[in-house]
């Protein structure tokens, strides 16, 4: 049987043919959503699946739920249990990638955050690499900017915002590019990928845009920063980066759930170091990839059982 079996649904886990809903749901209509990527990874060794960092997904998501006005009935370790029941009904023995999206399930037209009945749906498919982990990939500035946090706040993780990012993912798709950097709304500065954060390496320290540059504060990025600073003794700086500061960088990397560590090799077409990946990238990636699969026992606590 193909994979996803199942699905959380209107409460209740149930066949993933039967997760459905009406065309007119209010979150269909205007993208009035909002989701979470979360990753479990399958360790060979010990035959287990951990799922990476799920409380602070969950948390994460419990916080956008107040931007975008929508209650979330379940408690942060409830959420946990329904996914981890969930993925032990699937029973992955590879990666899998889990998509828990709160929204309004109302059938009310009209684009507004209130008067609509809200609901929760979880589900997950097998998932391997999201963008290439290892060989550098090329980039382009994406003539889409980011939109800010006074349009469609960034750090909420809203569906509808995504349209932002298929633009810029697509733009760079059709021009042979295999991702693409996109600007703060005000043009001035490097924000992030189009479902990515980034880091740059210059004179070896780690450098990526701050909280306020219209980002999503990934919690990737929050690991990346953690391991760096505790684990490798690099020092990361949080500030806004200029277009052609990454042109000039040592190294640059993506990183998020979907694409983990990504190595980017040119930037317009421009060579980032020898165009491959660079030593400071490679030993975080490789870190990262033992971290996630729980095999550094002081990390253990960000890696959950299935
Ligand atoms: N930025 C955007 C716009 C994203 O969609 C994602 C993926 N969730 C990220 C950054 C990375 O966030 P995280 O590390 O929490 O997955």
């Amino acid at each position: 049987m193909v994979n996803p079996k199942y699905a959380f649904f209107e409460g209740k886990i149930v066949p993933i043919e039967n997760a459905k809903i009406d065309i007119r749901t209010n979150s269909l209509q205007y993208g009035t959503g909002i989701f979470e990527g979360i990753r479990s990874y399958w360790n060979e060794k010990t035959e287990t699946s951990y799922i990476f960092r799920m409380e602070d997904h969950y948390r994460r998501i419990k916080l956008n739920s107040i931007i975008m006005m929508i209650e979330i009935k379940y408690s942060i370790e409830e959420l946990c249990k329904i996914t981890i029941e969930l993925l032990k009904k699937e029973m992955y023995s590879e990666d899998c990638y889990i998509r828990p999206f709160a929204y309004n399930s109302g059938l009310k037209i009209g684009p507004k955050l209130i008067g609509n009945k809200q609901d929760l749906f979880i589900y997950s498919i097998p998932l391997g690499e999201y963008l290439n982990t290892s060989k550098a990939i090329s980039v382009c500035i994406s003539s889409w900017e980011r939109i800010s946090d006074n349009a469609i706040p960034p750090r909420s993780k809203i569906s509808g915002s995504y349209v932002n990012a298929a633009f810029q993912k697509t733009e760079a798709l059709l021009n042979g590019y295999d991702e693409a950097l996109v600007l703060t709304s005000d043009s001035k500065h490097v924000s992030e990928g189009s479902a990515m954060n980034v880091f740059m390496v210059k004179n070896g320290v780690l450098i990526t845009p701050s909280i306020t540059d219209d980002i999503l504060e990934g919690i990737t990025r929050d690991t990346v920063i953690e391991l760096a600073r505790e684990h490798e003794n690099i020092e990361v700086i949080e500030r806004s980066i200029d277009r052609t500061e990454l042109y000039t960088a040592d190294e640059l990397f993506f990183c998020g759930t979907g694409a983990q560590i990504s190595p980017i090799g040119f930037v317009d077409k421009r060579a980032i170091g020898n165009g491959k990946m660079g030593p400071v990238t490679k030993k975080l990636q490789e870190l990262y990839f033992k971290v996630v699969k729980n095999e550094i026992s002081k990390y253990s606590g960000w890696c959950r059982k299935v």
